[in-house]
């Protein structure tokens, strides 16, 4: 922790990853001996550099991009990219770590890695978009390949910053290599299913914690933070699967509607015109719009899903949500929840569904995309969901096995760990001290 004192996430990820650990180590020294932890966090790469732009105005401006590659014992790196004024090293550092875990857990040939700029895309053109991305991208290609790393969305980087991205790597290599980059669009090497994949994932994982309870979706109260890509396709599930999605957000407030949020209104808002989720109660004035997010964890729900950042969850949040009758909380976000709202969960007999198992589909659908770029195929949508759910469910029995065998049965966050944990760990061995 002291080689890194100001990286508060990261420190975060790390902390919540090694506690778990303890029983791992207790049962097989062999991880201590071979120095695994001090290996597994350290990152194998981290790149840094200047991302030069020009802005619709002719002015030159200047942002940071980073790519950070964090293990490859198991595969190529594999993991998103954050354009959000918040990136920094620590940021990326604690995304590429959890990336590591998630990406072992979904059981395909994937490493960890993770990148991103502090590139603020909100009100920015689409020439300017382009010119950021083209820019970034003249960089990035150099530390990316099939075979190598293979970067996708996240937070500010959709299916638009993807297509242009990978037209700039195209131009740069000459080469038409589709397994470059994940979440591309459909008529290019796309997959079937990756825009719905972490939305729909979290849901299935949900959906299946909640049936061994004898719980389900079907007529509850459902709350979702964010009306990104994660949340568009959490409520779009929950709402097949019999849920009432009361409330949405995004970085400036939140929609409380509680006839039911009407799907077709935020993806219009977010996804076409690519405006605030303030403009929802024009259209549907039975719904309130609250300023500030926070305050979404106050409406009562059986079911909450953080799915827009990191501890946007804190202690006291988790405390009303449990006071209020919160049955289960999944985590389509990463680190949504901070260490002490976690505590407050797995006190109380609330089921918990941690990010890095719960939103593991998105990347499992990556890793899918890449295999039929890789035999020049396309499944149809429905192989691929039903690909993706028993991905889902595989995660979820993994991380229940785990948790069960060291000692902490129904422990999701504990089990989620070790069952990553093991298999990067192993192979790290395997591959000897490199
Ligand atoms: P998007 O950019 O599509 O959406 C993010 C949503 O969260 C937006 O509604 C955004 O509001 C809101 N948001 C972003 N930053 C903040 C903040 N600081 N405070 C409050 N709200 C905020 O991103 P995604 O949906 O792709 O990602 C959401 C989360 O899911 C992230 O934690 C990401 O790492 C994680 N994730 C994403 C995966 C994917 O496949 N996309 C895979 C696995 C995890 P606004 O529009 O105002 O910015």
């Amino acid at each position: 922790m002291c080689r890194n004192p100001y990286e508060s996430e990261f420190q975060q990820a790390v902390k919540e990853i090694f506690d778990s650990l303890i029983p791992v180590f207790e049962k097989h020294p062999k991880y201590i001996e071979q120095s695994i932890l001090e290996r597994i966090v350290e990152p194998e790469r981290v790149i840094s550099f200047r991302v030069s732009w020009v802005d619709d105005k002719g002015k030159a401006q200047v942002n940071r991009g980073f790519r950070v590659q964090y293990n490859s014992a198991i595969g190529p790196y594999k993991g998103g990219l954050r354009f959000h004024p918040s990136v920094n090293a620590s940021i990326i550092k604690f995304l590429g770590f959890e990336q590591t875990f998630k990406n072992s857990l979904t059981g395909q040939p994937i490493g960890g890695g993770k990148g991103g700029s502090d590139f603020d895309p909100k009100g920015k053109s689409d020439g300017e978009i382009m010119r950021f991305t083209q820019s970034f991208m003249t960089e990035l290609y150099r530390h990316i390949g099939p075979d190598v790393d293979v970067p996708a969305g996240d937070i500010g980087v959709g299916a638009r910053e993807i297509g242009y991205m990978f037209g700039q790597y195209k131009r740069i290599r000459g080469a038409y290599e589709a397994g470059v980059l994940t979440g591309k669009g459909l008529g290019y090497g796309g997959s079937l299913a990756r825009t719905e994949a972490t939305g729909y994932g979290t849901v299935y994982f949900v959906q299946e914690m909640l049936a061994d309870k004898g719980l389900g979706f079907e007529g509850s109260t459902v709350v979702v933070s964010g009306s990104g890509n994660v949340s568009i396709y959490a409520i779009e599930k929950a709402i097949q699967f019999g849920a009432k999605v009361v409330a949405c957000s995004d970085s400036n407030g939140y929609v409380y509607d509680p006839s039911g949020i009407k799907l077709d209104t935020v993806k219009r808002i977010k996804e076409v015109e690519r405006k605030r989720i303030s403009e929802y109660v024009l259209e549907h004035p039975e719904a309130e719009y609250f300023e500030g997010c926070s305050g979404i964890w106050s409406i009562p729900c059986d079911i909450a899903l953080p799915c827009a950042t990191q501890n946007e969850i804190d202690e006291s949040a988790a405390k009303v949500l449990v006071s209020n009758g919160v049955k289960a909380v999944g985590e389509g976000a990463n680190m949504p929840s901070t260490l002490e709202a976690i505590e407050v969960f797995l006190e109380s007999d609330i089921l918990f569904a941690p990010g890095k198992a719960a939103n593991a589909g998105g990347v499992a659908v990556s890793a899918l995309e890449m295999a039929q770029n890789s035999q020049r195929l396309a499944w149809t949508f429905e192989e691929v969901d039903a690909k993706l759910h028993q991905i889902m469910i595989n995660i979820y029995r993994n991380s229940m096995k785990a948790a069960d065998e060291y000692g902490y049965p129904g422990n999701l966050v504990v089990g989620a760990n070790i069952a990553g944990f093991l298999k990067v760990a192993d192979a790290m061995i395997a591959q000897g001290v490199i």
